[in-house]
């Protein structure tokens, strides 16, 4: 048996790079990012792709190792080749995210150093900078420092998950009653609500679609009716979701009358501000985030508005001994972690017990380039969807909305005789052909619109300038032929 293991150990050491296969590797890497990053701007920002990725390529793995140079290519060809850019100032679709390098580097050391960030015990300076990182995005938004809390998640859907599962549990119905309960928010509330309840086990519950005044903010008064008559009706009135930026449209919901109105009634008073959030670092925006600070729960995504790339999203709450009472479960095997002397572990204020350790990329980016370009970069990209709008009015036949809040804005161009959806229709297909600039388009009430979301580091006036100038061409093109 020794001189198998031995032999095995031979074998399973080619898993161990020697400090010479090391820099080989990050030499390629690091020239393969550099080349990427420089020809950014000539790349485009989109290609439809009707060509299928090479199963064989992707999913077949052989006993014998490849190539790194090989590797990259495999991924250039396969993988760079087509889709939406994401790392790219022209992606205006859906929403952006950013994908700042020093969080690459942040990732790069979290697998390096492999540090466990679940639980306290394991790694307290990890956990430390976690909790640092949630505490400074809770102080944004006013929570009352003393138990605020919260966890790093993958994303808003989970954060998301995260707010329907404590709030349900807080209530301390039992699950024989979950068809009695009501929640609120409107038909712009992210579809992630709507299966965060069925994840959560609340399917029967109901989702009340609070109608939106004109310029599709929630209807506070309506709410406050409809809660009324549902707890009239002897149903169990559970959280309201607020949307501090519409993933659609751009709209924050009136958050200070949201909160009142969940004050009054006593039910949970959730924001989502996964695509909005970090826009309360600029100073002129605070104002429309007043009613946040009330908040029993917030989601926000940093790799939306705070750039990073995709893979960290937010959940923050008033009291963090809620989340810890809905997400602890004590594990014979887990008995060392357990300690007075520990500050609360990740574990128990979130479903994941490994996990990857998050804080890192954020915690990074925010060091070393301080929080001032943040603020800059985020009004910048407020000033330029203002600025796209503008322009837009401009343009004889287009419809827009009222003015931005944020960074979202949409339109559509109404043709004199032919059908609006199916010139939109054409239109995006159009800009999408094209590549420079992506945009995506929705529907309001059932109307083909073209939407305009500006949130990507990278996106400055040029992009804007170039997405008017396409939108003017192939209108033309489109009315001409
Ligand atoms: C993007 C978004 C979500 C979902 O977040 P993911 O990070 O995509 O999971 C939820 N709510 C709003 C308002 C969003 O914009």
């Amino acid at each position: 048996m020794e001189k198998q293991i031995k032999e095995l150990e031979k074998q399973a050491k080619k898993l161990e790079l020697g400090n010479e296969s090391r820099d080989k590797l990050l030499e390629k890497l690091r020239d393969y990012s550099q080349h990427f990053l420089s020809n950014l701007p000539e790349n485009q920002a989109f290609k439809g792709s009707t060509n299928p990725v090479p199963h064989e390529i992707m999913d077949r793995f052989n006993e014998q190792p490849i190539d790194f140079d090989d590797i990259l290519s495999q991924f250039d060809d396969h993988v760079l080749s087509n889709g939406i850019n994401g790392a790219h100032g022209g992606h205006l679709g859906y929403v952006p995210g950013g994908g700042l390098f020093p969080s690459a580097l942040g990732d790069f050391l979290a697998a390096v150093t492999n540090r466990y960030a679940g639980v306290y015990f394991a790694s307290p300076g990890a956990v430390t900078m976690e909790h640092g990182v949630i505490d400074w995005m809770g102080s944004i938004f006013g929570l009352p420092e003393e138990n605020r809390g919260g966890t790093l998640t993958s994303g808003g859907s989970i954060a998301n998950l995260l707010a329907v599962t404590t709030a349900r549990d807080e209530l301390s119905v039992s699950s024989k009653e979950y068809d009695r309960l009501t929640l609120y928010g409107t038909w712009q509330t992210h579809h992630c609500v709507d299966k965060a309840m069925k994840i959560a086990g609340l399917a029967d519950a109901k989702l009340r679609r609070v109608p939106m005044d004109d310029e599709y903010r929630m209807d506070a008064q309506k709410l406050d009716a409809m809660i009324t008559q549902d707890k009239n009706e002897g149903l169990k009135p559970l959280m309201v979701t607020a949307t501090a930026g519409t993933t659609d449209m751009g709209v924050m919901d009136p958050l200070d009358e949201v909160s009142e109105i969940a004050r009054n009634h006593d039910i949970w008073y959730h924001v989502d501000a996964a695509y909005g959030g970090f826009f309360n670092l600029v100073e002129d925006l605070k104002a429309i985030f007043k009613g946040i600070e009330k908040a029993d729960s917030i989601v926000v995504d940093p790799h939306k508005s705070l750039f990073l790339p995709f893979g960290t999203g937010a959940f923050l709450i008033r009291d963090k001994q809620k989340l810890f009472d809905s997400q602890h479960v004590i594990a014979d095997y887990m008995q060392d972690t357990v300690d007075a002397r520990y500050e609360t572990s990740p574990a128990d204020l979130s479903p994941e017990l490994t996990r990857h350790y998050r804080g890192l990329r954020v915690w990074m980016p925010l060091k070393l380039f301080g929080l001032s370009p943040f603020r800059s970069g985020l009004k910048e990209k407020h000033l330029l969807c203002r600025y796209a709008w503008n322009e837009l009015n401009k343009i004889k036949g287009i419809e827009t909305p009222p003015e931005p809040d944020l960074s979202i804005t949409f339109f559509r161009y109404v043709p004199q005789n032919d059908d609006a959806d199916a010139f939109n229709k054409a239109l995006i297909n159009k800009i999408q052909e094209d590549g420079r600039i992506f945009l995506s388009s929705t529907r309001i009430e059932g109307v083909f619109h073209i939407r305009i979301a500006v949130l990507h580091f990278r996106t400055h006036k040029e992009h804007i300038d170039l997405t008017i100038e396409l939108i003017k061409k192939y209108i033309g093109e489109l009315t001409n032929s």
